[in-house]
């Protein structure tokens, strides 16, 4: 009779028996075996520089360039930025003593330019452990919600808890802007949300040792700490920093007055003061100096015109177009969206004031009926044109799709 050739288990009393060339095995010591090997492995890390594939500055900027339409000044700043980093990865530890620091990056723009994108990109590239975090959650020990080191909580997940891993990884911290200190007095009493938070978040951008619990939260106090170096974990800190044109204009203006009466004001670009931007701008708006201190390279993205959201629409390598055609060419069949029914996806957009994020919401309202009809059907080809968009967009609440 067959059993397992370990633990003697019958083909009755184990649920799965695997026959191998002279014996078999059950699936319970399948599973002990398993855990063993989870226990000896464990502790060791799988990951080493090596399996970083570092391209060259231009060549990260291609890669973007697959992804992400426009911006190509944040493109260049965060291409040279990345490769810098990893270089400084990379340096041996001799008697040289010029130490490359790290280069933590801030992207200031409007929501829906591309910041995530952008960083997400990046770490696809990398092949690094990545999380986005919203800065939002954070609050300052003690105080409900996230205490900052549940950031590399998230990170040390996405490592699958290689720890090793984890602190060459990249971390996009969304929404900087919503812990800036409220009003310009810095003496005001204590703010939870604001100056405390920005000054734990200095400890990790720094870099220091961090005491990390695993599962994140404060929900499991009997959690062993693992302690996470963040040296070397780099950091895209993204906002929009809503106003702050106002103090650029205000920086520029100043500027004007004061010593170069020749260059007026006329000379800057006030529909899109934001590639004025400067460290001093971000202290304006109510970040402490330290932060800005360990965010040296800054750069902006640009509002997005009425081009480049027609771009997004077909050009990115996984445009939101090229994946429904993709989708439904499984199904044998072919789709097409005429030239004119991307005009008015786009017009829609914009009218709406929906943005990049709300060409996906819009396309989903437009395609939802022929996504679920089409593969039971025996149509071989459909064209999506604007009648037709028109007509799936009539019963759609648009305010509906802003929020989502
Ligand atoms: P945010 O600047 O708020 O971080 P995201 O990067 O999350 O914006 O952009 C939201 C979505 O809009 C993205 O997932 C992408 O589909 C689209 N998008 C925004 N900007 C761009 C861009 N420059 N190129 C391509 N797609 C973009």
């Amino acid at each position: 009779m067959d059993k397992c050739s370990f633990c003697g288990r019958t083909k009755k009393e184990a649920n799965l028996l695997i026959a191998g060339l002279e014996g078999h095995i059950c699936d319970h010591c399948i599973e002990q075996a398993h855990n063993i090997l989870q226990e000896e492995l464990g502790n060791k890390s799988s990951f080493s520089l090596d399996s970083i594939k570092l391209r060259k500055p231009d060549e990260i900027k291609n890669f973007l360039d697959q992804y992400v339409i426009g911006q190509d000044r944040a493109k260049k700043i965060l291409s040279v930025a990345v490769y810098n980093h990893y270089k400084r990865l990379m340096q041996k530890h001799e008697s040289d003593d010029v130490e490359i620091e790290k280069s933590n990056i801030i992207l200031v723009g409007e929501t829906g330019t591309g910041k995530t994108l952008l960083a997400r990109t990046i770490a696809r590239m990398l092949h690094v452990p990545f999380t986005i975090v919203d800065a939002t959650v954070l609050t300052e020990a003690g105080y409900v919600g996230e205490d900052i080191e549940s950031l590399l909580t998230r990170l040390l997940q996405s490592a699958d808890y290689d720890v090793k891993a984890a602190e060459k990884g990249i971390v996009f911290i969304d929404e900087l802007d919503k812990i800036a200190r409220k009003g310009d007095n810095p003496s005001i009493t204590r703010d939870v949300s604001g100056e405390g938070v920005q000054q734990g978040l200095l400890k990790l951008l720094e870099g220091s040792v961090v005491n990390v619990p695993p599962q994140g939260g404060r929900k499991h106090p009997e959690q062993k700490m693992i302690p996470v170096d963040t040296k070397n974990i780099l950091f895209i800190c993204g906002g929009a920093f809503e106003g702050i044109e106002k103090k650029i204009a205000h920086r520029l203006n100043t500027a004007v007055v004061g010593y170069n009466a020749s260059r007026t004001r006329d000379h800057y670009d006030k529909d899109d003061l934001l590639k004025y931007i400067a460290p001093q701008d971000l202290r304006a708006y109510g970040l402490i100096p330290e932060i800005i201190g360990r965010l040296p390279v800054l750069t902006h993205l640009s509002p997005l015109d009425r081009q480049a959201l027609r771009a997004i629409l077909t050009e990115p390598k996984n445009s939101i177009t090229k994946q429904y055609i993709k989708l439904l060419a499984m199904d044998g069949i072919e789709l097409t969206f005429t030239p004119e029914a991307l005009d008015y996806i786009v017009d829609k957009a914009i009218e709406f004031k929906l943005g990049a994020r709300g060409l996906r919401a819009i396309c989903e309202a437009i395609m939802i009926d022929a996504m679920f009809e089409l593969p039971s059907g025996n149509l071989q080809e459909f064209t999506v044109n604007p009648d037709y968009a028109a007509r799936k967009l009539e019963r759609v609440d648009m305010q509906v799709l802003k929020a989502s």
